[in-house]
């Protein structure tokens, strides 16, 4: 294809407003792709490699400038380029503005003859661009690109410019070609939906479909060496995980960075979060994955930064190593790394995408020499909010910045945002609440009062709101007990009346209606977080703070 009728057509889809129309115009140029079509889909896309490419143009603004200038003609620099940007707004206009084509022999393409440019040729001259590297890249790439632009019509120029800026911006996103593939080649868009998730490459994607139809995409798999995007975490609540899910998969919320691991059995490649090859700068997470795993592998986990201690440190620290491209010995020397991984996407291989969660997590352990090790990040699987809030103090306490709950029979989503994995919301209010009743403990806790009964200000009186059992730790158990023992009034079996002498303040996730309390609300996960010593029940927050927390959700 012409890269003047890609242009073209890139203009066309540029006027267009309505999405669907859209859709049609990206559907029709598609058929038309033929052996262009991986490449037109890119440059649709306003990009050159696709999406799991580390590579990129790595053209800055003012080379493009230079090389706009240098194809325009002796009288312009890049100077005049950039004033007329501010004119016009958008590199493409500018580009368009100059009339291009009349520099002789300045380059080896720029000729001048106006020789067709093909779609074809543009992405093999940029290919070429991409690699150039060290003392003369810079130069190198001015020719290239000042070549392309002598040989533009307005309109290719136009197109061109906003290409290797990375602005194409003519309203085609994925979700349109998408859809378009779908259409043009008559396979469903779900199936196109899986081999992009698969392969992360509109281009690879469109030809498929185009030769191979239906059955074609449905053989499209993971690649290792090839980065998927990863699948991400909204925020949740225990409480509305436990409501959604018969049981609840707990994991560590570490707080580093996350990587995809790649290794074919021999050779580990390493992807940042943004799919960036980020190998070279993580050596000894490479040398962890040689030395523990024995079968090629797909890995989704994060990396942390560890003090001496073990402990982790701020994630900027992994930040730092990750960018690290330099004297990576000394870097390493400064801080440790470790990696937790917590999910297995391609094991010996099979794709496990599609597998429920606690599978791939059983094939990840199995992946590490067969047995737990600390690699591997633990998966609980909990029914109640107590073992949860246990883990959760153990995390928080070991340093982690929280918990993940991730529905344990969820396939793996790349880049989704969705329901099946939640990262807790931490509580963003607390209540000041008086203790009006307790229970004994069991067991070695009989002589500490265990569950606590709370109650908000009411009028003149006190009206119940919840329990709560969690959060406290045995030292705190004996002295809440000691404070709390001269108060009972009433004992029944193990329960007991207290008056109101001492205020809690106490963390939860939502407050509710319900008819289990007298004030007619309920605390949903409260936890015990300190004694207000400072305060008096008459202190205490009253029913009508509660009441306006419950309408707006702040007071
Ligand atoms: P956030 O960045 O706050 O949206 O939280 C999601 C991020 O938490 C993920 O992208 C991971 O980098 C990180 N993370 C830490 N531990 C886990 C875990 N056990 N499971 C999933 N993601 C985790």
């Amino acid at each position: 294809m012409d890269f003047a009728e890609f242009a073209a057509t890139a203009a066309a889809i540029d006027e267009e407003t309505a999405d669907l129309e859209i859709q049609s115009l990206v559907a029709e140029t598609l058929q038309e792709g033929g052996d262009d079509l991986a490449t037109l889909v890119r440059f649709l896309l306003g990009r050159v490699f696709p999406a799991h490419d580390s590579r990129t143009l790595d053209i800055g603004p003012r080379l493009c400038y230079e090389a706009i200038a240098r194809a325009a003609g002796q009288n312009v620099d890049a100077d005049d380029v950039e004033t007329r940007l501010a004119e016009l707004g958008e590199i493409g206009a500018v580009a368009a503005s100059y009339d291009f084509g009349g520099q002789q022999g300045l380059a080896a393409f720029g000729d001048g003859s106006r020789e067709t440019l093909t779609v074809a040729e543009v992405e093999s001259r940029l290919r070429e661009l991409a690699a150039a590297d060290g003392a003369g890249s810079q130069e190198t790439k001015l020719d290239v690109l000042f070549g392309l632009f002598n040989r533009c019509s307005d309109d290719e120029a136009r197109y061109l410019a906003r290409l290797v800026l990375a602005e194409m911006r003519i309203g085609v996103g994925g979700g349109t070609v998408r859809e378009a593939i779908a259409e043009a080649f008559d396979v469903s868009v779900e199936s196109v939906q899986r081999a992009l998730q698969l392969s992360n490459d509109y281009g690879l994607v469109a030809e498929t479909a185009q030769d191979g139809g239906e059955d074609g995409l449905a053989e499209i798999h993971l690649e290792i060496g090839r980065p998927v995007q990863a699948m991400l975490a909204q925020t949740g609540t225990v409480s509305g995980a436990l409501d959604d899910w018969d049981r609840v998969g707990v994991e560590v919320k570490y707080d580093g960075a996350r990587v995809q691991v790649h290794y074919d059995g021999e050779e580990v490649t390493l992807y940042s979060r943004n799919m960036e090859d980020v190998t070279e700068p993580l050596p000894e997470i490479v040398a962890t994955v040689e030395e523990r795993v024995d079968v090629p592998v797909i890995l989704d986990g994060e990396v942390v930064a560890v003090d001496d201690e073990g402990s982790p440190l701020p994630f900027q620290q992994v930040l730092r190593r990750f960018r690290r491209k330099h004297d990576v010995a000394k870097a390493q020397e400064d801080v440790a790394l470790r990696l937790h991984a917590f999910d297995c996407l391609h094991a010996d291989g099979e794709d496990l995408l599609g597998a429920p969660l606690v599978e791939r997590h059983d094939r990840l352990v199995a992946a590490f020499d067969g047995e737990k090790s600390s690699e591997v990040s633990k998966l609980w699987l909990c029914e109640d909010a107590e073992t949860i809030e246990g883990i959760e103090t153990d995390a928080l306490a070991g340093g982690h910045e929280g918990i993940m709950l991730k529905q344990p029979d969820a396939p793996y989503t790349p880049g989704k945002r969705g329901q099946n994995w939640r990262k807790r919301k931490p509580d963003v209010e607390t209540l000041d609440l008086v203790v009006t009743g307790a229970e004994w403990g069991e067991g070695r806790r009989a002589s500490v009062l265990g569950t606590f009964e709370l109650s908000v200000r009411a009028g003149d009186g006190y009206e119940t709101i919840g329990k709560v059992a969690t959060g406290i730790t045995d030292e705190q158990l004996a002295d809440v007990t000691d404070l709390l023992e001269p108060y009972i009034v009433a004992e029944s079996g193990t329960d007991v009346d207290i008056d109101p002498a001492v205020v809690f303040e106490v963390g939860y996730e939502e407050i509710q209606s319900s008819p289990t309390y007298s004030s007619g609300y309920a605390l949903r996960f409260p936890r015990f977080l300190s004694i207000r010593e400072d305060k008096a029940p008459a202190d205490a927050d009253s029913l009508a703070r509660v009441e306006r927390l419950v309408e707006t959700g702040d007071d």
